[in-house]
């Protein structure tokens, strides 16, 4: 079989201790099961991705930077750095609980008190607690200040009435970062509050929404009178924007930061593939242009994380620049899907397993990639952000 990944070429792609740790480990560990450059019959379920995850974890891949005593291994985001290049440049599936670590954990170090760092942040490396993220609602997206969902202050705890939706992961997760109102609708960055809901909480429905690439994490959740302790709350209330805030631009800027190696070893892939057979050799040769500028743009994506990385442990702030690498690792990779989804579907029948393996993998990231200029902030609005606040741009008259 035809294949690019780094674990075949045998070699860490880039020079770090910690990178050559990452690259043996995910060697050793990533079998076939888990391998999203094969076509198998049994991809691996839910609990297998879950123990997998979690051996992650053991071995040093995740909570890298975050403290010893909440279950992190007290490293800098250099050491994140180069982990999760070797995670970009192997063909595995996306973390189950990337929103419990790499959006709730940070905020709740940040605005957290100290039972809820240590009871929270340990079960979130160790997999016992995948997390969500319950900010989107009808109406509330990209303004997302007009939401909805209202909590009301009981001798019981906090009142939950409304509705999410867009909620990845949901139906799997054993906990919401849950963002709600605490005053009137026309306040608007006002009166919100940050909840860690317990999604066993009597009064919360969870329903899947079936998305185009047949997955089933998105979900619709309705809170219909769900009381939630005190003690779940996330910082003070009426601070629930500036904490939500804070989740957004880590979403656009340092999440996922393995995106541009993933990228460029399905770029890789794709070109091998290809080379594996003449009639496919021959289509690819019709966009060696286009397939040149996606190796231009995953090097500059990769220099805008680079450069984030080193900005951060300068001690510097990343707040609205955060838009461009959204912007911009979701723009290309978006365009480099078309392009791979238009070769892949030019194949003749009767290709080869390599071709037929790259085939499945490219329509599933054509679908998926559908997604990837809305997620964590649409297109337009990380231009609008850039033009106002980097930019310094008025609105036209
Ligand atoms: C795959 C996926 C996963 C997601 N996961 C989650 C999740 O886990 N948790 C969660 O809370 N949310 C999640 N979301 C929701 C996501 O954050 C929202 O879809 C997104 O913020 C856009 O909001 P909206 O869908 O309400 O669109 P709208 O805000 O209604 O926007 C519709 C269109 O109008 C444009 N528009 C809106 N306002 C302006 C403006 N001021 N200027 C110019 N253009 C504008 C938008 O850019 C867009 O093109 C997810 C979405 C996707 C697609």
């Amino acid at each position: 079989m035809t294949s690019v990944s780094p674990l075949e070429a045998g070699t860490p792609g880039q020079t770090g201790a910690y990178a050559a740790q990452a690259y043996q480990w995910l060697k050793q560990n990533l079998n076939d099961r888990l391998r999203t450059d094969r076509c198998l019959d049994q991809p691996a379920s839910l609990e297998e991705k879950i123990r997998f995850e979690a051996a992650q974890h053991r071995a040093g891949l995740a909570g890298i930077t975050w403290p010893k005593e909440y279950g992190g291994h007290g490293l800098t985001l250099r050491e994140h750095l180069e982990a999760n290049r070797e995670i970009g440049r192997a063909p595995m599936p996306n973390a189950i609980n990337s929103i419990g670590k790499e959006l709730a954990g940070p905020i709740i170090m940040a605005v957290g008190n100290e039972r809820q760092k240590s009871t929270y942040l340990p079960a979130i490396l160790s997999m016992e607690n995948i997390w969500c993220q319950g900010f989107s609602e009808p109406g509330a997206g990209s303004d997302l200040a007009a939401l909805r969902t209202k909590a009301e202050r009981t001798a019981d705890g906090w009142r939950i009435n409304g509705q999410k939706i867009w909620t990845s992961g949901a139906s799997k997760s054993s906990r919401c970062m849950l963002l709600a109102r605490t005053g009137a609708r026309e306040d608007r960055h006002k009166g919100l509050v940050l909840f860690a809901v317990p999604m066993s909480s009597p009064g919360i429905t969870v329903r899947e929404i079936q998305s185009i690439d047949g997955d089933r994490s998105f979900c619709e959740v309705f809170f219909n009178d769900v009381i939630v302790d005190e003690a779940e709350m996330l910082g003070a209330p009426d601070e629930g924007w500036a904490a939500a805030s804070r989740v957004l631009s880590i979403e656009r800027a340092t999440n996922r930061m393995y995106r541009a190696w993933r990228f460029e070893s399905e770029l890789d892939h794709l070109i091998a593939a290809c080379r594996s057979d003449n009639a496919a050799f021959a289509i690819m040769k019709g966009y060696r242009r286009e397939l040149a500028q996606c190796r231009v743009e995953v090097e500059l994506i990769k220099g805008h994380v680079e450069t984030l990385v080193d900005d951060l442990l300068a001690g510097q702030q990343i707040g609205p620049r955060g838009s461009f690498p959204k912007l911009y690792w979701s723009e290309s990779h978006q365009r480099f899907a078309q392009i791979a989804y238009e070769i892949v579907s030019r194949f003749p029948p009767g290709a080869n397993q390599a071709l037929k393996d790259l085939r499945a993998r490219m329509e599933g990231i054509y679908l998926s990639s559908r997604a990837e200029t809305i997620y964590a902030g649409t297109t337009e609005i990380q231009l609008d952000i850039i033009a106002k606040r980097i930019l310094n741009l008025k609105k036209a008259a």
